[in-house]
């Protein structure tokens, strides 16, 4: 269970404002759409709130605590699917997904069975032993869903983790996405999809970097 609080966080390269300051309260169990076209400010957006970037202004808190950078985030259970997977192409399937867990110091045996349960999540089970190079580009998509599914995160900040799958996975994955928020996760997905933010408590949109809510967060 974790609550994630940006307070007037900004993000500029080079003069360049790709998110103006937003302030964003998502307690535990919330699921959250970021939408908007292509460089919108999206991925900076969740980069920010993974501590993977250095914000222009403002911070990130998590469960009232500062992030200070992406392995402080890490440890305290902020995961990050990166635009592109982020997956080691050499690896296999498994092995993407036990690693990190190994790093975190999961126990072997432990780390295994989550691996088998992540893959079988994502519908990937007969494919644990292929190099991820071998697979599609949705079977890769998957295997970074089952990644960060099998770390438990608090905070699971997707980036347009459902854009390379068919309908039927779409629907699973984002379900899964879902049920991670329902056990107490903080979930954020950017997508073009309507029907994936359709299915987030809350649409935020991003338009060159300037923050509207379509949907905006329930009042709790
Ligand atoms: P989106 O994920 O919505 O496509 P991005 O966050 O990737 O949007 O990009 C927002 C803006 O920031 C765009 O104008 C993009 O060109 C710019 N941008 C993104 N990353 C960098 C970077 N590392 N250096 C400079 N400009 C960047
Ligand atoms: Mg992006």
């Amino acid at each position: 269970m974790s609550e994630l609080r940006a307070e007037g966080l900004s993000v500029t390269y080079d003069g360049l404002v790709a998110v103006h300051p937003i302030d964003l309260d998502l307690e535990a169990g919330v699921m959250l759409a970021v939408t908007g076209p292509s460089g919108a400010g999206k991925s900076s957006l969740l980069w920010a709130l993974a501590g993977a970037l250095t914000p222009a202004a403002g911070a990130v808190k998590v469960d009232g605590t500062p992030l200070s950078g992406r392995d402080d985030a890490a440890a305290r259970g902020v995961s990050l699917i990166p635009q592109g997977n982020g997956l080691a192409g050499a690896l296999s399937a498994e092995e993407n997904v036990l690693v990190p867990m190994l790093a975190r110091k999961v126990p072997p045996q432990e780390a295994l069975e989550r691996t088998a349960a992540a893959l079988e999540l994502v519908g990937l089970e007969e494919s644990g032993r292929h190099l991820v190079d071998e697979l599609s580009g949705g079977q890769q998509q998957r295997v970074a869903l089952a990644r960060a599914f099998a770390m438990r995160a608090g905070v699971l900040l997707a980036d347009e983790s459902t854009s390379d799958l068919d309908a039927d996975n779409r629907e699973r994955m984002i379900a899964a996405l879902r049920a991670e928020a329902a056990g107490g996760a903080v979930v954020v997905l950017a997508t073009h999809d309507p029907e994936a933010a359709a299915v987030a408590d809350a649409e935020l949109a991003l338009d060159e970097g300037v923050v509207s809510w379509p949907r905006p967060l329930p009042v709790t």
